[in-house]
């Protein structure tokens, strides 16, 4: 979210960790439920663990935004939030498992898939996470096991929103011919130093990133900057089609 930088030096000051705002906070293995350690109620009455968001879809549909394969099959969908691969280890995206964007937005990830083949014919850009309602932004919240003064430096506060919110955001890679992502150096939603566009040199300098994984994620900036979006400082698989001060203005959240 494009908020994210602007909170993340606010709070940290240009510490290392977390992007923090942004979409989410550390990987950590798949959380325990919370099922009751005497199995005294009959199931029915058990603790509905994890929450899913239940008719996302169909949220995103009555909102009037875009299924994003629709304009173009060639752009491959991989919904980070609809499984368990997450900085959650919960699948919390219920039903929703297409990448859905407002229309403009879509239309330059279109943009950008045409800019992305004519560099590389055969490649395409893979997406992780797009249009976010905000009950699932709620979810993720209420997920995160951190002490609430924290949670901000994992996950946008579903009160704010995020753009991902509106449905003008994306994070995404690039696969090859087969469909593999390309090495980027990290894991997509990884928190800290080594996941910032603006570190990139210097961890290249101390090894830390190789020449290739930066060329990578050079070509995914520059194809989506021509195609309008701006990346931000602490993500480099984020990107906002617009700023959020444009998307209250031109959208409403996404219950
Ligand atoms: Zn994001």
């Amino acid at each position: 979210m494009s908020n994210c930088p602007i909170l993340f030096r606010a709070l940290l000051g240009g510490a290392l960790v977390a992007s923090l705002l942004a979409c989410r906070p550390e990987r950590k293995p798949a959380e325990t439920t919370t099922a009751p350690a005497v199995a005294a109620k009959p199931a029915a009455t058990a603790p509905a663990t994890p929450r899913k968001a239940d008719f996302a879809e169909q949220s995103l549909k009555n909102a009037g935004l875009v299924d994003v394969q629709t304009l173009d099959p060639a752009i491959l969908v991989d919904l980070k939030y609809s499984t368990t691969d997450n900085f959650v280890g919960v699948d919390v995206y219920g039903d929703l498992t297409r990448a859905y964007l407002q229309t403009v937005p879509a239309q330059k990830l279109v943009k950008a898939q045409q800019l992305l083949v004519e560099s590389r014919p055969g490649y395409h850009l893979l997406i992780y996470d797009a249009a976010r309602p905000r009950r699932v932004q709620q979810i993720l919240w209420d997920t995160l096991k951190k002490p609430p003064r924290l949670k901000p430096l994992y996950v946008a506060d579903p009160k704010e929103g995020s753009i991902h919110n509106y449905g003008a955001a994306v994070d995404l890679t690039i696969a090859d011919e087969r469909g593999q992502p390309l090495d980027m150096g990290t894991s997509f939603d990884f928190f800290g130093e080594l996941a910032y566009p603006t570190k990139e040199d210097s961890l290249v300098k101390l090894g830390k990133l190789t020449l290739r994984q930066i060329t990578n994620r050079r070509t995914l900036r520059e194809v989506m900057r021509r195609a309008g979006f701006a990346p931000i400082d602490s993500e480099w698989w984020h990107f906002n089609a617009m700023s959020l001060e444009r998307c209250k203005q031109e959208y409403g959240i996404i219950e």
